[in-house]
């Protein structure tokens, strides 16, 4: 069993290639792990000097720099929870997240966007200046050795079926995500990562922050993602690159623009996607962009990051999300039998979260048995690899039919100047209409040509009854669309 707990992985670098790259801040500053590790300690004082307690939450309102990320192993030093969430929220999403993490310290880091710095301002921000530049802290209020089982960061879902839930992940379960990616991706010292997931967000924190840190290998951080940045720093010695699919389209659009077709004068080894559905359209297009395998991962909060995740060749016509990653398991339960051999998406295993915080009733719901009860559909196939068709909450039941929108989302991305697609249904009249908001490229198809394009490709039942040509979509932090807000966010162009 792991006993690791999160800051001893930086403390391993520090004694074993103490001088070696660990961060390279979001100011170009390149810091070493014994830097690193030596800045989690003075986070870990400053923190101890706020009155902060074992157990106590520390919210850490931050985009991706070297502060947010040593906040986290500070926390864990003094077995504090660490709350990363993402600057960039409003202040309404600010305020309850922190009702409920109710936190005894908040931190803000000083690059914030204006919404999270009124929200410091209202809380009465002090600022604390610490080797980590200037952190604002304001606290609230004896510290304890955490154990590998305690909880080290309470991580808020993305809320894209609907408000964000406070997910407890322990030492343990960081530790194994860690290990799992890293080995999945054969990360060693000699990679460099490129960091613009955010570390707010489970796929950033532990298949990217953490681990680097198990890995030794350096990241690269990015504030935010920015495709000609990202352009840049793969022709600058990336090697590594996790990325939502969202973020591989932008750079592929981005490089388009810009006359490359492909992508050239790079190191880069290793491409993977994650996080969301990830269309077949979209793989071929980024396996010829990079000139290599895009690999799928499949996972969520709940379970750290990953559960399962590919291994192909180029080319692969595989659409799965592979098979459970060494030391979990993944089963299927059909009881509710939307086809045969399709159902909810269970897991067990060490990436398992502790529970929901402060909501034993959506915990009780979600942990049956000791499997956790996904809200995805899937199912697995004769080489042990699992599909996911799409999540239980957005299941479109049309005429009596079960439409996926995974599947209409990847026929009208096929299109070349379809950028990324959302689809969700509407209850009317005992069936359900398919919206469809379709963000393009310029100049935009108008909404009949992608209709005719999209009914080539899909049986009647599941062609969208409603398409909307759109310049955004409402998107978290990570990139995922927010399907949520849909409705509302365009309820101006809707009948
Ligand atoms: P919320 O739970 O708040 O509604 P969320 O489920 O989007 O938001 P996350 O934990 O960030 O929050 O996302 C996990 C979900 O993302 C999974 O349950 C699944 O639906 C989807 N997902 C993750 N990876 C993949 C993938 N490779 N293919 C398809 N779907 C994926
Ligand atoms: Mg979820």
């Amino acid at each position: 069993m792991n006993t690791e707990r999160i800051h001893e992985m930086l403390d391993r670098n520090a004694a074993s290639r103490p001088e070696a790259a660990a961060i390279v801040d979001t100011d170009g500053r390149v810091v070493s792990w014994a830097t690193y590790a030596a800045l989690s300690h003075e986070m870990a004082e400053h923190m101890q000097a706020a009155g902060l307690a074992a157990t106590d939450r520390v919210l850490i309102v931050a985009e991706n720099c070297l502060a947010a990320a040593a906040a986290i192993f500070g926390a864990s030093r003094i077995g504090a929870i660490a709350v990363p969430v993402n600057a960039r929220m409003t202040s309404p999403e600010l305020d309850r997240i922190s009702a409920h993490a109710d936190p005894a310290l908040v931190l803000y880091t000083s690059h914030v966007s204006p919404e999270a710095a009124a929200h410091a301002a209202a809380a009465r921000a002090a600022s604390h200046p610490t080797g980590a530049g200037a952190l604002h802290a304001m606290a609230r209020g004896g510290s304890a050795e955490p154990g590998a089982e305690d909880v080290a960061v309470l991580l808020y879902t993305t809320g894209t079926t609907g408000d964000p839930k406070g997910v407890m992940l322990t030492h343990a379960n960081l530790g194994f995500a860690a290990r799992a990616s890293a080995e999945l991706r054969a990360m060693t010292p000699a990679d460099r990562i490129y960091g613009a997931l955010p570390i707010t967000h489970v796929f950033g924190l532990a298949s990217m922050l953490m681990a680097g840190a198990h890995a030794g290998t350096a990241i690269e951080l990015a504030a935010r993602f920015r495709p000609a940045a990202l352009h840049d720093a793969l022709r600058a010695g990336i090697t590594v690159l996790p990325a939502v699919p969202q973020m591989h389209a932008l750079l592929m659009a981005h490089a388009a623009e810009h006359g490359h077709a492909r992508l050239e004068d790079a190191a880069l080894r290793y491409v993977s996607s994650g996080a969301a559905p990830l269309d077949p359209a979209w793989k071929r297009k980024a396996e010829a962009f990079y000139g290599l395998p895009l690999q799928n991962g499949y996972g969520m909060t709940e379970s750290t990051a990953g559960s399962s995740g590919t291994r192909n060749p180029i080319g692969s016509p595989d659409t799965s999300v592979g098979p459970p990653l060494p030391g979990v398991e993944v089963a299927i339960d059909d009881s509710l039998g939307a086809e045969p051999g399709t159902g909810e998406v269970l897991t067990r295993g060490p990436h398992v979260m502790k529970g929901y915080f402060r909501n034993p009733d959506a915990t009780a719901a979600a942990l049956r048995d000791g499997w956790l009860h996904t809200g995805d559909l899937g199912r697995i196939d004769a080489e042990g690899r699992l599909h996911i068709v799409g999540r239980a909450k957005e299941l479109i039941i049309r005429g009596g039919f079960n439409v996926y929108p995974p599947e209409v989302e990847a026929a009208l991305n096929d299109h070349p100047q379809v950028v990324q697609s959302a689809v969700i249904g509407r209850p009317r009249a005992g069936s359900e209409d398919i919206l469809a908001f379709v963000q393009c490229a310029a100049p935009a198809p108008d909404p009949e040509e992608l209709r005719s394009f999209a009914s080539a490709r899909l049986s009647a039942y599941k062609r969208p009854t409603h398409i909307l040509v759109v310049d955004t979509l409402p998107a978290a932090p990570s990139g995922k669309v927010l399907k949520h807000k849909l409705l509302a966010h365009f309820a101006d162009r809707l009948d």
